[in-house]
């Protein structure tokens, strides 16, 4: 999968994607990361990106052309079809749901904006779909499409040494994950419950599954669609 990164600062979210999984996804060929700079698309001395407000107000705005021209850089560099999304705290919130959709694109372009944000035309015009990390504001776009880029690439088959790891993990099933224990079995802090180092995997299973319910339920209720839930479900979170 490729990742195209627009912003006044790429090398910022192309050293978050050097490390660990994403890091070891891009040696392994799994995925690739371009950072593209719309400074280097602005015209004059000063290589202007941003320009005041109409209307008055506070901040900068970022300009259209400087992205119009960088973007289609980005667009001429590979033939495979681009999802373009803006990072933005007005965007649809990122789930693990979300993750997956973005996953399935053979290359995404995320555009990282800076000030009061991009000119809403540019926006309208150019990009498919807005995302946000979450409802607060962030200085820039950088942080946040770190995120959706270590989220989507660790999702791309080869990222993971175990693939079956990510279908585990929190949201993926609705739930959130059920906790985990390591060596030492005995220690000041406690034991490891038995049923983990009993080798039974039907109880082992059920066991993890009574504590992903219960968790989600204590935690994050609002996660909990009680209907779909099974019979045997109900049993172990009455349980
Ligand atoms: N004036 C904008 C507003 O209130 O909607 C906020 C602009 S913010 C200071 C600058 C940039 O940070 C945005 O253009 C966006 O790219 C990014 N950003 C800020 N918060 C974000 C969030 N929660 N999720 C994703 N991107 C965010």
């Amino acid at each position: 999968m490729r990742f195209d990164i627009i912003s006044l600062f790429p090398e910022f979210v192309a050293q978050c994607a050097a490390f660990g999984v994403v890091g070891r996804a891009g040696e392994r060929g799994v995925l690739s990361v371009h950072g593209w700079n719309p400074r280097d698309y602005a015209e004059g001395n000063y290589r202007r990106v941003d320009d005041r407000p109409f209307g008055g107000g506070p901040g900068m705005v970022m300009m259209i052309e400087p992205l119009r021209a960088c973007l289609a850089d980005v667009r001429a560099a590979d033939p495979s079809p681009a999802r373009v999304v803006y990072m933005s705290p007005q965007g649809a919130p990122l789930t693990q749901a979300k993750v997956r959709e973005l996953a399935a694109h053979p290359r995404l372009v995320l555009l990282c904006g800076r000030y009061e944000g991009v000119d809403e035309r540019f926006l309208q015009a150019e990009v498919d779909e807005e995302i946000s990390i979450g409802d607060y504001v962030l200085s820039g776009g950088e942080l946040a499409a770190a995120v959706v880029l270590d989220a989507v690439a660790r999702l791309q088959e080869g990222a993971l040494n175990d693939a079956e790891s990510a279908v585990q993990d929190s949201f993926e099933d609705g739930l959130l994950d059920c906790p985990h224990y390591t060596r030492p079995v005995e220690h000041a802090l406690g034991n490891v419950p038995p049923v983990l180092l009993s080798g039974n995997h039907a109880e082992i299973a059920k066991w993890r599954r009574q504590q992903s319910l219960g968790r989600t339920w204590l935690r994050r209720p609002d996660l909990l669609d009680e209907s779909a839930l099974s019979k045997a479900d109900r049993r172990l979170l009455e349980g």
